[in-house]
């Protein structure tokens, strides 16, 4: 079994709701089992500032599958969730982003997909909820906890859970 950690984003519609209907569809699709799941983050708007504020959070699973059929699985769950891409907003509005963060302790850089996930170190908004379900992963040779003290938090907002 490998352990993976996966980003959820979403600003578009009942982002909460979504996540967790993700979650479950990536686990029946994928076989897969929840190990940990972070609390949910209200998180500023990133790139494109000109839209509403993110909620953002991060999940290890556990899954046989190898990580190019997980991505797959993935992308279909993206869009079942109607995940909407404005093509001349690359980091605008959407229902529902979701990136591999790492998987396992593998490393590649294939046209399709990254991993680890290059920008993970660049984005408080991820490094947030999986400093509260991996500090002390170490990922591209940095601890999780590390890296989220060289990133600025502000803005970001741990949410109440729903029950
Ligand atoms: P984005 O729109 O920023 O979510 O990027 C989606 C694209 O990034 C897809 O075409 C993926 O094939 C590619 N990609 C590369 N590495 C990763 C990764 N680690 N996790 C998710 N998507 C990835």
């Amino acid at each position: 079994m490998a352990s993976v950690l996966i980003a959820l984003g979403g600003n578009v519609g009942d982002v909460r709701a979504t996540f967790a209907k993700a979650i479950s569809h990536i686990c029946g699709m994928a076989q897969a089992a929840v190990i940990a799941r972070s609390s949910d983050y209200r998180t500023p708007p990133w790139g494109d500032e000109d839209q509403a504020a993110f909620i953002n959070a991060c999940v290890e699973i556990e899954t046989d599958l190898d990580p190019h059929a997980l991505l797959f699985v993935m992308q279909k769950v993206e869009q079942k969730f109607g995940r909407t891409r404005d093509k001349d907003r690359q980091w605008g509005p959407r229902t529902l982003d979701l990136d591999m963060i790492a998987y396992d302790d593998v490393s590649f850089r294939k046209p399709d997909l990254t991993l680890p996930h290059p920008r993970l170190f660049e984005r408080a908004f991820v490094l947030v909820p999986l400093a509260e379900i991996a500090p002390d992963r170490v990922i591209a040779g940095i601890r999780v906890r590390d890296g989220l003290a060289s990133v600025s938090t502000q803005g970001i907002e741990r949410l109440a859970d729903t029950g």
